[in-house]
């Protein structure tokens, strides 16, 4: 027997419509690339929107072209996301921090019909040009007066193409699992792989991150995405934010501590998002300059591990960290840390032990944690295991390969490519990705534990824990850290600094200084290349 209830589809579009019916005069606010703040409201926002659609349907764009994006968080960009996808186009956001050669093969492998780009990377455009003769138009996201003198052929400007057209639009009737987005894992092992996401996962993502216990989100709230577009859709907060009503602020291409601080002041930011390299600079930032931040209440932190630490600097703050899991593959939401009322008067450290963790499942993703043979460890906090995820807003296949994404042995499921334990409360605790483990006498050494406990050190402002391989053990941990400045210290200082919050065999036995450590295209430490670092120093 059916229900009888209607069946409207889930799209993105019925997002901003309905901010701009009932948030009208709620802000979008965003610094510009060309310099100055840019104000604009959910109902202007809705306006502009539809007149983009009419601009890409004049740009000869059909359902299902791939709209490709090289842009800061700004308010045009997130215009691109609702009138891309409400055309039923997909909104291909590319991260401009890759290589250019991964850039190129990025763009021609999701095919793109049009890029559009902040002026930040017309001259990362110009030096790929012979690579992406397919694209057939480059409009670059700014007005007229500010176009640049450029070799690129086909150059379009944003502002031109809005004008004039009509400000109501016809959207399309699309099925709720037409694709609206899509974005490329950083491809830190192999080519970049395409994640297609849908409206009706973004539009479930948006209502699941949004609920109390993972970002809780009002319409009171004010909400500045420093996590880029570029990643994962913000964290989805494109969407959850006018979802919601939020204020929304942008802050464009200036990261660090003093742009986002004055900022966070200026808008009254309440909620704030991104991973922990960019926390570190804005404390660092703060404590150097004796500010603390008057209005945000929360900032939500994944990506990678958070250090406990930088947890308890934000608590000296009065800001409340809620750290986060998620991946590209699970758009990206899939583990939020609150705690829960039997945590009420916990201690300080245990508080803090509980928030060092990844989090509990947040309702719409099931997890399993696996062990080789596929069966599910006790959920004690202390047995690890491989973590399985599935839901509807989990990587079902990747865009232009055959194979699925389901793991292979475990049909439906997703392999996270984590090893984690997981307690009764469902409380995660990522050990390690698979591949940076280290493992050493048949035990494994968690680098994230290593890398914490480094950076807890007041010397310390940034550590990274790799293996190197041992004839005796197999692998030895290897620490390689980036000091603060001014502030000496020796291996054995920093060594002795481990014991007793270590097992003795995991300390690492090889402490290396270096000047700075690489970083992924989503500010994580390139374990990679500090692999390769430390296999092949170079001479000094
Ligand atoms: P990429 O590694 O290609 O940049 P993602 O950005 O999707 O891809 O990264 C997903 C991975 O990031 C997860 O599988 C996990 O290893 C790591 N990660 C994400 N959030 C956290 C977190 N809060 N703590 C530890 N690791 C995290």
């Amino acid at each position: 027997l059916r229900g009888l209830m209607m069946d409207a589809p889930l799209l993105v579009t019925s997002i901003l419509r309905h901010a701009a019916l009932y948030h009208a005069d709620t802000e979008i606010v965003s610094r510009t690339v060309e310099g100055p703040i840019h104000r604009t409201t959910y109902g202007e926002a809705w306006v502009r929107v539809q007149k983009l659609a009419h601009a890409l349907a004049g740009l000869g764009l059909k359902p299902g072209d791939r709209v490709g994006t090289l842009a800061w968080n700004g308010y045009r960009h997130l215009e691109l996301y609702y009138g891309v996808g409400g055309s039923g186009m997909v909104c291909h956001t590319i991260n401009p921090r890759l290589f250019p050669e991964q850039i190129a093969y990025i763009i021609n492998h999701a095919d793109d019909a049009v890029l559009f780009t902040d002026l930040t990377f017309v001259p990362l455009l110009e030096g790929i040009a012979p690579e992406i003769a397919g694209v057939k138009a480059i409009v670059v996201m700014t007005d007229a007066e500010h176009m640049p003198a450029s070799s690129l052929p086909n150059l379009l400007c944003y502002e031109t193409l809005l004008e004039g057209q009509p400000e109501s639009f016809d959207w399309p009737e699309l099925d709720e699992n037409t694709a609206c987005g899509l974005c490329y894992t950083s491809g830190t092992t192999g080519n970049p792989k395409g994640v297609m996401y849908s409206h009706r996962s973004a539009v479930l993502h948006g209502l699941a991150s949004s609920l109390p216990d993972v970002f809780n989100l009002s319409s009171r709230d004010c909400v500045l995405p420093v996590v880029p577009m570029f990643h994962v859709n913000a964290w989805g907060v494109p969407y959850s934010a006018p979802l919601n009503g939020c204020k929304l602020v942008f802050p464009g291409a200036k990261l660090d501590g003093a742009s986002l601080y004055e900022l966070f002041e200026s808008e009254g930011v309440t909620n704030t998002a991104g991973v922990p390299t960019v926390w570190l600079a804005l404390l660092n930032w703060l404590d150097a300059n004796r500010k603390k931040p008057t209005t945000l209440r929360k900032v939500a932190i994944g990506g990678s591990a958070c250090p406990p630490v930088m947890i308890q600097r934000f608590r000296e703050l009065g800001v409340e960290v809620l750290h986060a899991w998620g991946m590209t593959e699970t758009s990206p939401l899939g583990l939020a840390n609150t705690p829960k009322k039997k945590h009420d008067g916990q201690s300080a450290d245990d508080s803090l032990a509980l928030a060092s963790k990844q989090g509990r499942p947040i309702f719409g993703v099931q997890f399993r944690v696996v062990d080789g043979a596929g069966n599910d460890v006790p959920r004690d906090g202390k047995a690890f295991g491989r973590m399985m995820v599935r839901g509807p807003w989990v990587c079902g296949g990747y865009y232009g390969l055959a194979d699925s994404a389901a793991h292979a042995s475990l049909p439906g499921w997703f392999e996270t490519g984590d090893v984690v334990t997981m307690d009764a409360d469902g409380y995660v605790q990522i050990v390690d990705r698979t591949k940076d483990v280290i493992k050493s006498g048949g035990e494994w050494i968690s680098s994230i534990d290593l890398e914490n406990i480094a950076v807890a050190h007041p010397a310390v402002q940034e550590a990274a824990a790799v293996a190197r391989p041992d004839e005796k053990w197999g692998e030895r941990p290897v620490l390689v850290v980036v000091l603060k400045p001014g502030q000496p210290l020796t291996a054995q200082e920093l060594a002795a600094f481990y014991e007793g919050k270590v097992a003795k065999w995991c300390i690492p036995d090889d402490i290396r200084f270096v000047e700075s450590l690489p970083h992924t295209a989503t500010g994580k430490l390139l374990k990679t290349a500090i692999r390769d670092m430390v296999l092949h120093p170079q001479p000094a």
